[in-house]
Order: structure tokens, then sequence, then C-alpha cells
């Protein structure tokens, strides 16, 4: 659809009914808002592919595990739509949790190994949210395809694990990380680091990069790689390592040696917030 202004729903009648006369293909694109210009190359992408985009804005309460991290989710709807409007997005679904969540809702997705590792374990219960979350949308838009952040590689894994194990038949698209020019990751949350964090703050990059460099010169081990990503995080005193490392890159499992390819990842505290970046090798 084109040169149509942005619809925006919030109910799943109106979504339907939005939606029952859409030309074919649809385009989801995910977000809990606060767009930045990581969300708009997932939508210009979308807009590329599809003949129909919609852009959800729904912060989802349970993969919050912190009440305090979700009390603070930076929100502004009528920014969001005006960016979703200005890359040329078709509907903005914004529902309320009871939309999402009715009265009596009680089903829980879990996807499973993939999602145990990293974030998973650093935040317990917040891939079950993810997931659910997903499988929602993903059955309530029927959308051909859906497109995904990159910088959230496991999130990319757990979702596909999720869409493949309850054939919901929407294609899971990864698209890259969009940098600021000191390469740290956008990020709804960059919003709440301090000067002096937001300094600090591209360390996330340079130690995978570092660990990329000796990766290329031939490093294999494990251990090493890991070292190298916690010592250049070590150099900024505001920055607390959450955890480091290098895994598999299908299984995320924790490599001793690394033969194919695999994922580094990281997650670094800067006071209360807390970032997450990677790199892919291989
Ligand atoms: P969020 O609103 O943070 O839940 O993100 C919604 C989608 O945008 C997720 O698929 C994220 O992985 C993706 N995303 C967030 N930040 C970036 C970024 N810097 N580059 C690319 N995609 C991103």
């Amino acid at each position: 659809m084109t040169d149509v202004a942005t619809a925006v729903v919030r109910a799943r009648a109106a979504l339907r009914a939005a939606l029952a006369s859409a030309p074919r293909p649809v385009g989801l694109i995910p977000t809990m808002g606060w767009l930045h210009d990581g969300h708009r190359a997932l939508m210009q992408r979308a807009r590329a592919e599809n003949a129909t985009t919609v852009v959800s804005i729904f912060v989802n309460p349970r993969q919050f595990g912190d009440p305090k991290d979700l009390a603070r989710y930076p929100r502004n709807e009528a920014r969001d739509v005006a960016i979703a409007e200005a890359e040329g997005i078709d509907l903005v679904f914004a529902p309320g949790v009871e939309e999402i969540y009715p009265p009596g809702s009680d089903t829980t997705v879990r996807v499973g190994a993939v999602g145990a590792p990293l974030e998973g374990a650093a935040r317990p219960g917040h891939f079950d949210g993810v997931a659910t979350v997903v499988a929602i949308l993903f059955d309530l838009i029927g959308a051909e395809r859906a497109y995904f952040g990159q910088k959230d590689a496991q999130q990319v894994l757990v979702v596909r694990q999720m869409a493949r194990d309850l054939a919901i038949p929407t294609e899971v698209i990864a698209c890259p990380t969009i940098r600021e020019p000191d390469g740290l990751a956008m990020s709804s949350r960059n919003v709440h680091l301090s000067p002096e964090e937001r300094a600090a703050a591209p360390v996330l990059r340079q130690a995978l990069l570092t660990a990329r460099e000796a990766w290329a010169d031939g490093e294999r081990s494990g251990d090493v790689l890991r070292e190298r990503m916690r010592a250049q995080i070590a150099g900024e005193p505001v920055a607390v390592v959450d955890y480091v490392s290098v895994a598999d890159a299908v299984t995320l499992r924790e490599l001793d040696r690394v033969d194919g390819s695999a994922l580094l990842s990281l997650a670094v505290r800067f006071g209360t917030t807390r970032l997450i970046d990677n790199e892919a090798l291989g």
C-alpha cells in the first residue's frame, strides 16, 4: 500500500479489518517503540520486500524481569507514529496490555536450549515473554515476513525456533545492526546513559572488534577471545561486565575452540543501564 496516511489501530478487530483487504505480502516489524535508525532500517527493508507493512509498538511487560526497568522504558507514541509515517508504513498496531493479554490469559511460549544461555540466563523469563508476545503478534497479523535486528542475535534464534516449532509460516528475517558514528549500537536504552556512560559505551563495540582481530590473526581459543573482551572493558571504569561469550552461532553453546562460525556477544552495565552487542565470526 502506498500514498495513504499511516493508520493506527489498537484493537484486534480493527487490526483484522485493516488487514483483510491489504495487498500481500505483508511485512511486520515488531518493536517496543522509541523508534530510532535501527528500527528505520528494518522498516525500509520491509517496505522494499512487501506490499503492505505493519509496525507494532508494544512495550511487553512479560519480557521485563525488573518492574523498574519496565516503568522507565522510554515511550513517545506520537513521535513513533510520525517516524513510521515518514517511512511509508501502512499500519501501526499499538495495542494496550489487555489487548495482547486479555484477562485470564494464561499461556506462555517457552523456547528450549537456544533461549537458555546468555540473555536467557541473565534475564530469567525474558525469552518466555518475547516468544509469547511474538507468537501472538505473528498469529494476529499473519505476515508473510517479519523483520528483526541482529543486535538482538539470540532473540532472532529464539523467534525462529518458536515459529518453526509452532508451525507459524511467518518468515523471520534478520537485519544488520545500525550504529552511531562511534560504533555504539543504536538502542532505545541509550537515552538513559549519563554523558560519562555514553562516552564509555563504545567499549562494547571495541571489545568485539579486538576479539575479531585476534580471531582474524589466527587465535582460536575461546578463553583467550573472552579474556580479550574482558580486558578491553576493564579499561573503562564505568563499565561492568555482565557476560562475555564466544559461542556456537547456531546452538549458542560456549566454545573452547572456534573452528567454524561463532558468535561473539556481551552484556555490559553502565550504572543502571544494561547494553548488549554482538559480532558474528566466519
Ligand atoms: P526493540 O524496540 O528494542 O524491541 O527493537 C525492535 C526490533 O528492532 C528488534 O528486532 C531489534 O533487534 C531491532 N533493533 C533494535 N536496535 C537495532 C539496531 N541498532 N540495529 C538494527 N536493529 C535494531
